[in-house]
């Protein structure tokens, strides 16, 4: 007997992997998201969309009064770190603000778990790497600190209230649902893989490569990628031991890959060339980020199905080749 889940952000492109692996292991969901970035066209038959503001306090009581929910999944967020250093008030608003009235209808309407997406921006300049959970935390913009912020408020209402909780941290999301279903839709695209298979394809110029003179061994940051749906079974891991005791883990690949190392593998995936031109840095990004996940490993036995950047690029160039306008015209 399936569980019953509330998802905000759920039309978004994390959110909409967990609840496609939330329904594949027979849970039901609804899904809370203002698809101010999210898509209708993401969220599935038969799944419910509450069209809410997460800021809407009534909304959000109201659909919590109708459980009972075994837990709720919280993706609903801003989430561009240079948008955050032009409007640090708005993003401690959106994230920080509208979470801390997520979690108080939670603990009134007696949700006792609460799954989280963090992210590692949080740790800024990273002093190690991989990035371990107990790392300094020093977040490098207001994105990272809000979600920080909604850390702290979780170990609070775990403290206070039972609350539990995992606040799961990653950086790169990549690849596409490999069934084909769903993908990667932001608008505008900021993004290196999903631009750099445009840029392939032809369908915007060339990739403009941000900085080629970082301390790495091709001069171009590196990243961790971690595949979409692995993240989505991350989530659904770390659920399934929040009977225990709140969690906090990082979710790495612990192998980085730079920005032409992904070129390189979107140039194989693709078969043909990335145009790319050489550019300046970018503000506000660090040379090298890359996450540990042994912890989650250890305690959850998750493992991800996607371990090479080649695998996940191909799910993201399927995704791009067979959806030009991502999710409009089906
Ligand atoms: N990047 C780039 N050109 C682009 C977009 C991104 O060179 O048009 C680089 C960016 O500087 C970073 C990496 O690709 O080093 C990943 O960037 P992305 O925006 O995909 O994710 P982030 O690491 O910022 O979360």
């Amino acid at each position: 007997m399936g569980g019953r889940f509330l998802v905000t952000g759920g039309a978004g492109y994390v959110g909409s992997h967990l609840v496609r692996a939330l329904r594949a292991r027979g849970d039901r969901c609804t899904v809370l998201d203002n698809l101010s970035t999210g898509h209708r066209a993401a969220v599935p038959d038969g799944v419910a969309l509450a069209e809410i503001d997460l800021a809407d306090r009534a909304a959000v009581d109201k659909i919590l009064a109708d459980g009972p929910w075994d837990g709720v999944f919280h993706f609903a967020a801003l989430s561009l770190v240079g948008d955050s250093m032009r409007d640090p008030m708005g993003y401690f608003a959106a994230n920080a603000g509208n979470s801390a009235g997520l979690i108080d209808a939670c603990i009134r309407h007696d949700v006792k778990k609460l799954v989280f997406s963090s992210t590692a921006a949080l740790f800024g300049l990273p002093e190690r790497l991989p990035i371990a959970e107990d790392d300094r935390i020093d977040p490098g913009s207001p994105y990272g600190e809000s979600k920080f912020m909604v850390e702290r408020m979780l170990a609070w209402a775990d403290r206070v209230h039972g609350l539990r909780y995992a606040a799961l941290r990653y950086f790169n999301a990549a690849g596409a649902d490999p069934d084909g279903a769903l993908g990667e839709d932001h608008r505008p695209e900021t993004h290196l893989i999903p631009l750099a298979i445009d840029a392939a394809l032809g369908r915007r110029p060339p990739l403009a490569v941000f900085g080629t003179d970082y301390p790495t061994p091709d001069g171009t940051c590196i990243r961790d990628y971690v595949h979409v749906s692995d993240l989505a079974t991350a989530h659904l891991a770390a659920f399934d031991q929040l009977d225990r005791a709140s969690v906090t883990y990082n979710l790495g690949s612990e192998a980085g890959h730079s920005v032409h190392e992904v070129l390189a593998s979107v140039a194989r995936v693709g078969g043909c060339k990335v145009p790319h031109t050489l550019a300046p840095r970018r503000p506000g990004d660090p040379a090298v980020l890359v996450a540990a996940s042994a912890r989650i490993r250890a305690a959850c036995g998750w493992t991800p199905r996607f371990t090479a950047l080649d695998d996940i690029v191909a799910t993201a160039w399927a995704w791009r080749n067979a959806h030009p306008s991502g999710y409009d015209g089906g």
